[in-house]
This record gives C-alpha cells, structure tokens and sequence, in this order.
C-alpha cells in the first residue's frame, strides 16, 4: 500500500519544467514491498530484494592468467637463465597433485589451479625446453601472471546489491556463485488504457475520422520491458460514466495506471473533474514538446500517469518520466543515470528558449564524430520516423535555433525503444 503523502499542488497557470516534474514524481515513490524466490534465469529483468552474498571465492582458488609454467620465484635467477625440472602438467580442472619444490617446475594451462609450492607463472613464450627441462630468462617478477583466490569477489561479501535489476552479466554472476535461486520483488502490475472517442482497436475495419489504437501497444511495449505485468483496460470512450469505472477498476487491480489522450485542452475538463473527483490528481503543464499536457497523481492505491493522446508524445513522455517511475516503484536503486551524449548537428533547427525539446534524430560516426540529423516529419504523430530515428535529440530550456555545425545532446536510443 502507499503511504498517502499529498500530492504538491501547482499552481494551475505555472508550467513545470522537466527536471521539476520528474523530482515531483520520484519524491513520492514508494517502492513496493513484496518479493518471490526465482531461479536464476527467471531473474532477467528482475529486481533484487535481497543483497546476494559471495558464499565462495570467485575465483574459488589461485589460478594461472596465462599459459606457461608454475615455477616458485626464490629458484630464479635474477641475472641469468635459470633451468627447472619439469615435474608434471596441471590443467584446468585437473590439479597437479604433488609440490613443487627446488628446481622444479610444472607446466601449466590458463585457469589451472596455482601446485603447492609454486608461486610465479613464466609464460611459455618466453621460455625453450631442453629435453625435461625448462629455460626461464632473466627479468621474471615475483607473483606474475597469477589470479588470486577470491580477486572477482570475496566469500562472505556483497556480489550483488538489493535493488540491483539483473541483466545478463548479473544472471552470470549469480550463476558463478553456484547460486540456483535469488530473491526479487515481485512485478508491478500496471493497467494500460487508451481513451477517445475516434479510437478504434485493431482488426476491425475504420469508420470514418476513426483512428486506430497504437499507444497501447507503444506502452505495451515499454512496460513489458521493465518487467511489469500489464493489465490491459482497451480503448475507453470520452464518457464519464465508462471511464470512471475504468479508472476504478485499474485502480484495485494495478500499482500504477497509464492513460493516453484525453488531457489537451477541450478534452482536460472532464477528465480533470473526474480524476480528481476519484483520487488526487494534479494536471501540469511543463515546458516540454511534444507532450505539454500530463497528469499525474494517485487514485486509491494507484499512481495515475495521464499521458497526452499523440503516439510521439506518448513515447517521449514515457521515456522522461514514467520509465524512471516504474522502476523506482519496481525497486531499482540508485536509477540508471541518463547519460547524454554530444554531436554536430547537420540540420538547422527553429528553436525558441523556454521549453525542452525532443526531437527524433539519426546518430552517425561521420570521421570518426559523432554527428546526428533531424529524422523524417516531426508532427507529434508521426510515429514512423520514432522507427526510423535511433536517438533524441535533446535541446535544453535555454537553447534558441540550432544552427547546422552546432554541437547538441542527444539521448541514444539504445537499449531503451
Ligand atoms: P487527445 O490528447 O485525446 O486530444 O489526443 C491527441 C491526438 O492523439 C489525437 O489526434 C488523437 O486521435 C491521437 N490519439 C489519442 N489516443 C490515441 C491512441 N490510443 N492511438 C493513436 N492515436 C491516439
Ligand atoms: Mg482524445
């Protein structure tokens, strides 16, 4: 459950920026509490709940970096070639059982557990043999080319922290624990529903001024990779009485409840009124484009994102303050950075100060700079050139026209549409 701590009102004629909208939403967010035992690769995507604790040494034991001989480093010369009796082999996974002692040597494979006795791996490379015997140079130090026991990760320490979200590198790591099973927290739920009038679902033909349905499967999308559980509300029409039970019925059955369209003016009112009248809600203007209008707030138990109608707008939106949401509430922390990137910009672009904008850009390597262009129409509708476009181009609040040559940010779309 969430705890209820008022939603900050805004003064209706102000508009936010981004960064102060987004610190209004995360500020509230509670992370939800439960959590489920799952097998390691049931974990992909998933949040720990739990620190997971080394219960060995990664590496479990010495081993050799490299190919070559295990040697004990007192027996070199440190002017001249030393010779070494070859006593035996260790391999990966099969040991040399014995001890290496004066004048010996054991030939010795990468990852090969370190004999007793030895203490210095020479890599075979530098070294002949002379029938059982190895020829070692001058100039070895002493410990080299050795991975010690416990050098990845110590037994008994923190291999992974709670609201660590697994990738594949944290599913391996896990794995190299000879770990089965982590604890999570369990998914969020997260009702999706798409609103207006001329919104036709999919498979049926369109009557006239009719448009089909494409947010809800953009959301689709977008939630379904952060690992959420989506419940799927479909297209409610601009009525009162439809949408209010559907916001009731999101509301007892998910965490968090995303709308589209619904909130540009004319339309705002009612959706307004009722919102309100249902839980507590705040309708913001920030200084964005696309996506000027959102709600945000809470109806019962339930965060409420009401996302503008335009599918551009929907995706931009999502990306600057729902995504960060759900994963905060899913239980990541600390949140990804957002990392933005510098490149020349090859197209001019009329730009007036006071709002941030996003517009859809192609990121190259031109000699070796990285150097993006405008993509395609830029109509908050279009969602063909988001398809075509592999980053945001990002312009700042204080950023007036872009002049082609200028150098601006951009957010890569990498890993994230
Ligand atoms: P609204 O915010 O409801 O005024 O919608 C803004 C624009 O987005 C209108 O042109 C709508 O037809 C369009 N739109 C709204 N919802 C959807 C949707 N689910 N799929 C595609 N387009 C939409
Ligand atoms: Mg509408």
């Amino acid at each position: 459950m969430n705890p209820h701590a008022a939603i900050a009102p805004t003064p209706a004629a102000r508009s936010l920026t981004v960064a102060e909208a987004r610190r209004t939403i995360l500020d509230q967010l509670v992370p939800v509490s439960g959590w489920e035992r799952v097998t390691v690769r049931n974990a992909l995507g998933r949040v720990l709940d739990q620190n997971v604790i080394a219960p060995c040494n990664v590496p479990a034991h010495d081993n050799s970096a490299m190919d070559g001989y295990a040697v004990r480093f007192a027996d070199l010369s440190g002017s001249a070639e030393t010779r070494l009796t070859v006593v035996g082999t260790a391999l990966a996974g099969k040991p040399f059982s014995g001890i290496v002692s004066a004048g010996q040597a054991v030939r010795i494979m990468t990852g090969a557990t370190i004999p007793e006795g030895a203490d210095t791996i020479v890599v075979q490379e530098v070294t002949r043999t002379e029938d059982d015997r190895v020829v070692v140079p001058a100039g070895q130090q002493a410990g080299q080319n050795l991975r010690r026991a416990g050098e990845d990760l110590a037994a008994g320490g923190v291999a992974l922290p709670a609201g660590k979200r697994c990738g594949p590198a944290e599913i391996g790591l896990i794995a190299s624990l000879g770990i089965a099973e982590v604890v999570v927290k369990r998914p969020l739920r997260v009702a999706i529903l798409s609103t207006g009038d001329e919104i036709a679902s999919i498979g049926k033909p369109l009557a006239p001024g009719q448009v089909y349905d494409s947010n809800r499967y953009t959301l689709f999308g977008t939630v379904t990779r952060l690992g959420c559980e989506i419940l799927d509300m479909g297209v409610i029409p601009d009525d009162p009485a439809a949408l209010e039970q559907a916001f009731r019925a999101a509301a007892a059955n998910a965490d968090v409840i995303l709308t589209s369209g619904g909130v540009s003016v004319g339309e705002a009112d009612f959706i307004r009124e009722l919102m309100s009248r249902l839980g507590e809600v705040s309708f913001w203007k920030i200084d964005i484009k696309p996506g000027r209008p959102m709600a945000f707030g809470r109806i019962g138990d339930a965060w409420i994102f009401g996302l503008p109608g335009n599918p551009v707008a929907v995706l931009v939106t999502f990306y600057q303050f729902v995504q960060d949401a759900l994963l905060a509430l899913s239980g990541v922390a600390p949140l990804p950075e957002t990392v933005l990137h510098e490149a020349v910009c090859a197209s001019a672009v009329a730009k007036r100060p006071g709002r941030r904008e996003f517009l859809r850009g192609r990121l190259v390597l031109e000699g070796g700079r990285p150097c993006v262009s405008v993509v395609g129409a830029q109509g908050s509708g279009v969602l063909r050139s988001m398809s075509e476009a592999n980053c945001l181009i990002v312009l700042p609040e204080a950023q007036g026209d872009v002049a082609r040559g200028d150098t601006v940010l951009v957010q890569p779309f990498d890993g994230l549409i």
